[in-house]
């Protein structure tokens, strides 16, 4: 079962594109297929092992305050028609157990999940509606700040992030929204996703969290030192989390070029399952989110390719390729979905607020 991390649907329309994936001229050997203008293609993606992906729905930063809920919402529905129109492919899941259904299925199973915190418009009945939409991940952040998580733009090797401009009470006030942002999510079996996020909020993540969390697309920031990676001390505290980082194939994440090959993607992986332990390393991609491509996993028709130079090295046994295929994902869902079982027992209650009252004119109820 191979799970994917971060797939992109274009935005808020239903792509043309994925109904031309099933035109007759796709139905050509996966090994020896190239494509660079649909790195997702669902047909070929079902011919060549995928049988799991999150597609994310992503709004950019530039919507946050005005209209990201709506427009994240219309992002949902994209994924959900998309699986809807092509039943044949696609299946929509929200379990573990769908997941399974799914793959016996022989078709792929299509997860939603929200890319970045700023499409909750600060609101966890928005978090609570997009869940009911059959959303199952939150990024915290996308490459821009919100009012309770810190994202990682702008953060060097030598800068912590901060909560710049905040005075004492602004900080503590900045923790607690977050706090009730992460245990919300964990609450609600909701996958806390810190790809995008700062250092700091990494590690505020993986102190709150009592489920285990997810980098769905970033690699290793010991080997590509980019903001967007994940530094080896996050490694290993994931590692007692029980979490997993899925590597992407973006190559500015991989070698922080704009070229990369695919023994470059197994050199995060290997470092991954080094510092963190190989129940802990996972396969993020990206498709179609990113412009540069690692050489040799130009798309999804080459995961078999991936597998097949991992096999070559007999270090990983087949077993290994499996968890970091998809089991060690199945693994963390399964998790995420025991500590909501766990906490609905105990009848643990939703969060009210997270933000104080906007008194901004623009809003229904401003005096
Ligand atoms: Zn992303």
């Amino acid at each position: 079962m191979q799970i994917t991390g971060n797939g992109k649907v274009p935005p808020a329309k239903l792509p043309r594109e994925y109904e031309r994936c099933f035109a007759a001229e796709n139905e050509r050997p996966c090994a020896t297929k190239k494509r660079f203008d649909r790195r997702s293609d669902l047909l070929l993606a079902r011919e060549c092992w995928e049988f799991g992906e999150f597609w994310s729905a992503y709004v950019p930063c530039g919507a946050a305050q005005l209209n990201a809920v709506q427009l994240s919402l219309e992002q949902i529905d994209v994924i959900r028609r998309l699986a809807e129109m092509n039943a044949q492919h696609l299946t929509l899941v929200t379990s573990v157990k769908g997941l399974i259904e799914a793959h016996r299925e022989g078709k792929i199973a299509s997860l939603i999940g929200v890319e970045g915190g700023h499409s909750l418009g600060n609101s966890l009945g928005v978090l609570r509606t997009f869940y009911g939409l059959g959303a199952r991940y939150l990024t915290l952040t996308h490459a821009c700040d919100t009012s309770w998580a810190v994202c990682s733009v702008g953060e060097t090797n030598n800068t912590q992030d901060s909560t710049p401009g905040l005075s004492e009470f602004g900080k503590i006030l900045f923790l607690i929204i977050f706090q009730a942002v992460v245990r919300e999510l964990n609450r609600l079996g909701m996958l806390v996703d810190l790809s995008h996020v700062s250092t700091r909020t990494m590690r505020a993540a993986l102190q709150t969290t009592r489920a285990p969390v997810i980098f769905s697309h970033s690699a290793a920031r010991a080997l590509c030192n980019s903001n967007r990676n994940v530094p080896d001390d996050v490694l290993r505290n994931l590692a007692k989390n029980g979490g997993v980082a899925m590597v992407p194939f973006y190559t500015y994440f991989i070698t922080c070029n704009s070229t990369a090959t695919i023994k470059d993607v197994i050199a995060h992986i290997n470092h991954i399952r080094k510092v963190a332990g190989i129940d802990h390393v996972g396969i993020g991609a990206g498709f179609d989110g990113i412009n540069f491509t690692t050489t040799g996993l130009e798309d999804v028709s080459r995961y078999p390719q991936l597998l097949a130079t991992l096999l070559e090295d007999p270090t990983w046994t087949e077993d290994d390729i499996k968890k970091l295929a998809g089991l060690n994902l199945l693994r963390v869902f399964a998790k995420v979905e025991q500590v909501r079982d766990e906490w609905h027992r105990a009848a643990v209650l939703p969060v009210e607020k997270i933000s104080p009252p906007d008194h901004s004119a623009c809003v229904y109820g401003a005096s």
